[in-house]
């Protein structure tokens, strides 16, 4: 077979903040595409309806519409083998299960959610993985016809070979050997009819002509599902590359509990798209010391999927700083600079929102700075001074900063009302007033006690800066019980 047009895709899924593993994964791949003369494309994987948001969605694409990378087909940009969003693909996959059902792939399962976690917690308390049981595998066609009659609720599993071994070949790992008896047998379509990742996911990336696979070292262990059914539907399977996830610099996975993951923290801070590509591409490629200022351009050109660096990809904050540094100052034109500082200000309106709210608090124009000069600092300064005139003491000061870190993680769309009510829950939470929790909130947003008002600062800062605002303060107050201030 001539080898077809190389296409390979990113397909994140809208459930939280656009996070920086998913524009390493996609600079990745658009690296790949250009290197290999394919093309990129861009598809939203929405299956899981509870925790997909449209406010998500439109993040992810303007996280990724920022990093500078661009896809020839998307939800937004349309293309040939559309929709790009897998929630108005629904229709599409129903005749597929139907077909898996018809050829004895797959199989009708009733069991309840209920059962089923009786089903793992037994599992669980003998030592052994979860797995469904098979209990529904060998109903009789009959049985099922009626027990669908009466309504009853079911979901689709796929079948899985109960001897043997997966094997395949991964561009990074190379040969690769999974038992079967440790495969799940995977629910394809849910009770309401929606298609799980695993079933949407390969049926989308044949119908899209994906012919190489590149994503996350956590999806390995699900290759076994995906190659079945490629084999089950009798379709020819893409090259698979699992690359390795990024790591703190204690080799820990990244998570946004030690380092800021987010796009839009980044952004907010004044990082420049270019220097977070170069850094995130350094991760792909192998390069000698002192060549590591690289455009996306040169990035493509030094990108070699048969030669891919072998150092982990260590997240390094210090690095990016100083990749950042040499961006802002060996690559800009004094003019450029003006003029990207200018835009950065008034991403989100965070400058035009933030005079607005501080027109009624000064007297000139001159304490500006100091009065809303927080909503674009990198840095406040928090140190035990910023909490010393609080009312609270610092345990309590703390239980307040942690609860509200956690409880503001439930927020699914935020913006004033949504924090408003949320500070509100969290007040009576702790059987406080208010006006008692919001003082140390002031001083974690702002570094002061004196600023603006606190809901609208903190939809202005934005999730991802809020997030790491509380922590550090946090941080701070947790020294401060520690020494008995
Ligand atoms: N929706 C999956 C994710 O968010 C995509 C995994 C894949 O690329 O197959 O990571």
């Amino acid at each position: 077979m001539i080898n077809p047009t190389p296409r390979v895709r990113i397909a994140p899924s809208p459930t939280g903040e656009p996070h920086v593993g998913t524009v390493y994964i996609a600079l990745f791949n658009y690296l790949f595409a250009k290197k290999m003369g394919g093309e990129f494309i861009l598809r939203i994987e929405d299956t899981d309806a509870t925790r997909s948001t449209p406010e998500f969605e439109q993040k992810v694409l303007d996280a990724l519409r920022w990093t500078g990378l661009t896809w020839a087909e998307g939800p937004d940009v349309g293309g040939p083998y559309g929709p790009y969003r897998q929630s108005d693909r629904k229709a599409m996959y129903q005749p597929y299960a139907q077909e898996l059902l018809d050829k004895g792939h797959a199989f009708r399962c009733f069991c309840t959610p209920e059962r089923l976690e009786q089903m793992r917690e037994a599992q669980r308390a003998s030592g052994k993985p979860p797995k469904y049981d098979g209990l529904c595998l060998n109903l009789k066609a009959e049985e099922v016809t009626a027990r669908l009659g009466a309504g009853e609720a079911s979901v689709i599993r796929m079948k899985i070979p109960t001897e043997g071994n997966c094997e395949f070949h991964d561009g990074v790992y190379g040969d690769v050997s999974i038992p079967w008896d440790s495969v799940d047998m995977q629910v394809l379509i849910k009770a309401d009819g929606m298609p799980t990742y695993h079933m949407a996911n390969v049926i989308d990336d044949h119908l899209m002509k994906i012919t190489h696979v590149a994503r996350g070292e956590e999806w390995l262990a699900s290759v076994p599902k995906h190659i079945l059914l490629y084999r089950y539907f009798e379709w020819e399977q893409p090259v698979f590359m699992h690359l390795s996830l990024m790591r703190n610099a204690d080799k820990s996975k990244l998570s946004k509990r030690k380092n800021p993951t987010s796009i839009s923290y980044y952004s907010a801070l004044g990082y420049l798209p270019e220097a977070l590509m170069n850094f995130l591409g350094l991760f792909f490629i192998q390069i000698a010391e002192g060549e590591e200022l690289l455009s996306m351009e040169e990035l493509a050109e030094k990108f070699d999927p048969d030669n891919l660096s072998k150092a982990g990809a260590i997240f390094d904050i210090q690095k990016l700083d100083w990749l950042n540094g040499r961006w802002l100052r060996e690559k800009l034109s004094p003019e450029e600079f003006v003029a990207r500082t200018l835009e950065w200000a008034s991403e989100n309106s965070r400058l035009t929102e933030g005079l607005k709210l501080s027109q009624s608090r000064i007297s000139k124009l001159g304490e500006l700075p100091q009065l809303a000069g927080f909503l674009l600092s990198s840095d406040v300064g928090l140190a035990p001074a910023s909490f010393a005139g609080l009312k609270t003491s610092p345990a309590e000061t703390l239980e307040i900063l942690n609860t509200v870190q956690a409880d503001l993680e439930k927020i699914l769309e935020w913006n004033v009302e949504t924090i408003d009510a949320e500070l509100r829950a969290v007040s009576d939470k702790l059987g406080k007033k208010l006006r008692v929790v919001t003082p140390p909130l002031f001083v974690a947003m702002s570094g002061s006690s004196r600023s603006l008002p606190l809901f609208d600062s903190m939809a202005l800062l934005g999730r991802s800066v809020v997030r790491q605002r509380l922590k550090v303060a946090a941080t701070v107050v947790a020294q401060m019980v520690g020494e008995g201030k």
